[in-house]
Parts: C-alpha cells; sequence; structure tokens
C-alpha cells in the first residue's frame, strides 16, 4: 500500500531507539523527509547511521523536550534544513515514577508528567503553525495501554498517559476541519530499551533471567494480552506511519490500541 507520504515532511521524536525509531525508518523508506529528535545529538548521529541511506532525507537534532528554549531551537533548526513539517509523531516518553501510591513522593509524579505529557503539549505548540499552515497535516501521540487500563505500580505514567489521550482526542477537534487529523497509538509491552530495563529490574528481583521475567510478567501481569508475546516496535511503527499516512484521511480522534488485547474491555 502506498502511503501517499514521499512529498510530506515528519517530525519523529523519541526517535533515538524503540518505536520512534522504528517510525522514522517506515516513514523514511516511503520517501517521507524525516527529522529524527531525541535527548543526545551522540546517540541520535548514531541512530541515523542505522536509518536507511537510500530512502527519504534525513535530520537528526538533539532536544530535551522538557526544556522550552530546547524546543524552540529545535523548532528553528527543523524549519532551517527541512521547511515546516506535516506530520509530527510524539513517541518520547519514560515509565517514571514506579512503586504503590504511598510510595511515590510529588517529585516523582512531576517528573513523570513533565516528560510524559508536558513535554507532548511543548512539542505540539512549537509545531503547531507549520503543522496548519499546508492544508494538510498528521499528529500521531504515542500513548499506552495504561491511560484507559492503569496499574497500581506506575500511575504517573497512566495518569500522564491518560492525559495524552484526552489531548489527542481534544486537539482533533480544532484543526481537522483543516486537514490537521490527529490520532494516538496505545501500545502494551513492546520490545524496547524501555521494557527490556523493566524485564531486567524484574529477573533481578526474583533471581531470574530477561526470558522468565517476560514469561511470567505476561502470565501475571498481562493476562490478556493473548498472543502471549512481547510485541515488536515494527508492529507499532506500521500503525503509526499509516496513522501519518495520505491512506487515513477520515481517520481523525482515534486511539488505536495496539496491545494484543492487553485492554479487556471493548
Ligand atoms: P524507548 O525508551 O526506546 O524510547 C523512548 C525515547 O524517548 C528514548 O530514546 C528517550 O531518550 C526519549 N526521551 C525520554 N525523555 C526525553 C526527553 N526529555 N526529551 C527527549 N527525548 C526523551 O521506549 P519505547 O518503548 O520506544 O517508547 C516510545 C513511546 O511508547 C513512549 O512514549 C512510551 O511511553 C510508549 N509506550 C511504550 C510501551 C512499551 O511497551 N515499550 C508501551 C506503551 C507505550
Amino acid at each position: 500500500m502506498d502511503l501517499g507520504i514521499s512529498t510530506r515532511t515528519a517530525l519523529v521524536s523519541g526517535a533515538d531507539s524503540g518505536i520512534g525509531w522504528h517510525t522514522a525508518e517506515r516513514l523514511l523508506r516511503e520517501g517521507a523527509t524525516v527529522v529524527i529528535t531525541d535527548l543526545d545529538q551522540g546517540r541520535l548521529d548514531e541512530a541515523a547511521a542505522r536509518l536507511p541511506a537510500d530512502a527519504g532525507q534525513l535530520y537528526a537534532f538533539a532536544a530535551d523536550l522538557t526544556d522550552s528554549g530546547a524546543v524552540a531551537s529545535l523548532a528553528s533548526m527543523v524549519r532551517e534544513a527541512a521547511g515546516p513539517i506535516d506530520i509530527l509523531v510524539q513517541s518520547a516518553g519514560i515509565t517514571g515514577a514506579q512503586g504503590l501510591f504511598h510510595e511515590i513522593d510529588e517529585q516523582g509524579w512531576a517528573n513523570t508528567i513533565e516528560v510524559d505529557l508536558l513535554a507532548p503539549v511543548r512539542l505540539v505548540r512549537a509545531f503547531l503553525d507549520d503543522l496548519r499552515a499546508g492544508g494538510w497535516g498528521r499528529i500521531v501521540f504515542v500513548a499506552s495501554e495504561d491511560a484507559v487500563q492503569p496499574y497500581d505500580d506506575e500511575l504517573p505514567y497512566c495518569a500522564a498517559k491518560a492525559g495524552v489521550l484526552a489531548l489527542a482526542k481534544g486537539l482533533s477537534r480544532s484543526y481537522a476541519h483543516e486537514g490537521l487529523l490527529v490520532n494516538a497509538v496505545s501500545p502494551a509491552f513492546i520490545a524496547t530499551p524501555m521494557t527490556d530495563a523493566m524485564m531486567d529490574k524484574r529477573a533481578k528481583q526474583r533471581g531470574t533471567d530477561r526470558d522468565e521475567a517476560i514469561q511470567s510478567f505476561l502470565s501475571e501481569k498481562r493476562p490478556f494480552m493473548e498472543i502471549g508475546r512481547r510485541g515488536e516496535p515494527e508492529e507499532v511503527a506500521d500503525v503509526i506511519a499509516f496513522l501519518c499516512s495520505d491512506r487515513a484521511s477520515f481517520v481523525n480522534g482515534s486511539n488505536y490500541r495496539v496491545d494484543s488485547g492487553s485492554v479487556a474491555t471493548i
């Protein structure tokens, strides 16, 4: 399926690894111009070197999305190098403060919400004029199954991701008549550095290895993931790429679950 985005320019955050990197790869292979951003320029350059060279044009600019000044500089650099963007994929995120409610202090809440909710808001604010200008645009937020099915050992993350879903839905009302469509994807338990770190911590606590930690996590903590394995980041990137595409021209305000059935409700 031709996604119809070979003349489009996309910015992908959180793109030095995981879902963001695979989304950048997918969009590049469709011929789009892609700007990747993440915290560290060195890691970003390494990530860029692993992306296909024979596809769309690629730029890599680092920015800490918790820093308004850095996001403003990012917007200037992107505009100067690649022009106005048509597509924004917001994938940057952290697991944040973990533990039961009484174990997490206010700073843990603030840090998590800063990265997982305020940074997406900041990024959209910095690029909204560009996204509206062309009469065709796409924003895709990477939320989480946790947004609608909160787990009690990571409530700051769950609350932030619920906020992201509300942000996506609300934004989808404002600019769709101009051609700017806004959607979210909600993955569950994808094989990226984020869940590698979670599983290594679990393995250490249980005195086992990562494979056992994954299997026991699936059976004990994610019983409705019916496919019975971690997802692959490519499997999320494919859905994001579709939502970024011309093929998704009547999809707006949606939340696509890419979770193997993990969210138990319809
Ligand atoms: P990842 O750790 O590979 O990618 C997240 C990226 O965000 C990292 O490269 C990190 O450097 C970047 N980042 C963190 N803080 C940042 C900041 N302040 N400024 C700029 N960049 C920052 O993990 P991933 O699994 O690919 O996560 C991508 C998104 O998917 C996240 O929003 C995450 O919450 C969401 N998600 C992941 C899973 C999963 O199981 N992996 C499940 C549901 C949702």
